[in-house]
């Protein structure tokens, strides 16, 4: 079997794996230098090269970035590590690692992590959404990524919450627009919320521990941030009706999302309410139990990055050469 590596590419650090299937075999970990690209190639190279004298020589690279390469110029676009944007990230690493390069973002990477061998196992249409500092998303569909002509199929982040109720106040978001998901959905976001309305400024997880020792301003927050959650799935199952939802990032380890989310969601997906009126109304139960979509945590937590990136070679029959 070929051995597969993937690096990922992060704001402050740069990681990367050796997987033998699905089997780890080798995992480095650098800090990302920062403002400079050609240090940043240089690390990636370096990094590659540590892998492969631990394991083998000849395999194959991907890399996961938080941005995308443009179809048109082939150059960095949309990421959040300035230094990136507008170079030929793709190209470069190829002349330099001898070999073709396959780079995709971070939250693609996640995705096909996931679906290859995370939670989403073996599903047709997955869904996978990070809800971290940012909230980003991902569509595989058969263990591929679906990412389009313009590279941005699964960025469900800066579209507008929808059903937006009396609580939902917009806000500004850093990309120049008001009402994002992201600015709901995110870690910054909750605790944005949860300052706005209770005055006092926790992180995500103190109010998560607040909530569970009954404080009721918190558990305000976290029933605001289901409902915000259920509205923006909804949409997502509306228009893709993906076989499973995987959670990933910061946000992904409150555990009760799982449960509640898909209990408030069924009132907003289409299908839903389409099903309840074609059937006995005796024998099923409300709406949100006729949907069949899972949501699910990450099985991988936050080496799915990695992990997917080395997956951005799916096919054995297409290893790079040797160096
Ligand atoms: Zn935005």
């Amino acid at each position: 079997m070929p051995l597969r590596i993937g690096i990922d590419l992060g704001g402050t650090k740069v990681e990367g794996v050796v997987l033998d299937g699905s089997r780890e075999a080798a995992r480095v970990r650098i800090d990302t230098p920062r403002g400079d690209y050609g240090a940043t190639l240089g690390a990636i190279v370096a990094l590659v090269d540590a892998l492969e004298q631990r394991t083998a020589t000849g395999a194959t690279v991907g890399i996961g970035i938080p941005g995308a390469i443009s179809p048109s110029t082939g150059l960095v676009k949309n990421a959040n590590s300035a230094w990136l944007i507008g170079q030929p990230l793709q190209t470069d690493l190829e002349r330099l690692l001898e070999r073709p390069v396959r780079v995709a973002n971070d939250a693609n990477c996640f995705a096909i992590s996931e679906a290859t061998d995370g939670a989403a196992e073996g599903s047709e249409v997955v869904f996978g959404v990070i809800v971290g500092t940012g909230v980003g998303g991902g569509i595989t569909v058969k263990g591929r990524i679906i990412s389009g002509p313009n590279r941005i199929a699964g960025e469900w982040g800066h579209n507008p919450l929808p059903w937006p109720d009396g609580e939902d106040d917009p806000r500004l978001c850093y990309c120049g627009k008001q009402g994002c998901i992201e600015t709901f959905l995110s870690g910054p976001g909750f605790s944005a919320d949860h300052e706005a309305v209770a005055g006092v400024r926790l992180e995500p997880t103190q109010i998560v521990e607040a909530a569970d020792r009954g404080d009721a301003a918190a558990a305000q927050t976290l029933r605001r941030y289901e409902r915000r959650m259920a509205r923006a799935l909804s949409s997502i199952i509306n228009i893709l009706d993906p076989d499973v939802i995987v959670l990933g990032g910061g946000m992904s380890n409150i555990d009760r999302l799982y449960t509640n989310v898909p209990r408030l969601w069924g009132r907003f997906v289409f299908a839903a309410e389409a099903d309840l009126q074609d059937r006995d109304e005796s024998r099923i139960g409300p709406p949100e139990s006729r949907l069949v979509t899972r949501l699910v945590s990450a099985r991988h937590g936050a080496t799915s990055g990695v992990r997917g990136a080395a997956w951005l070679w799916p096919d054995a029959a297409i290893a790079a050469p040797a160096r």
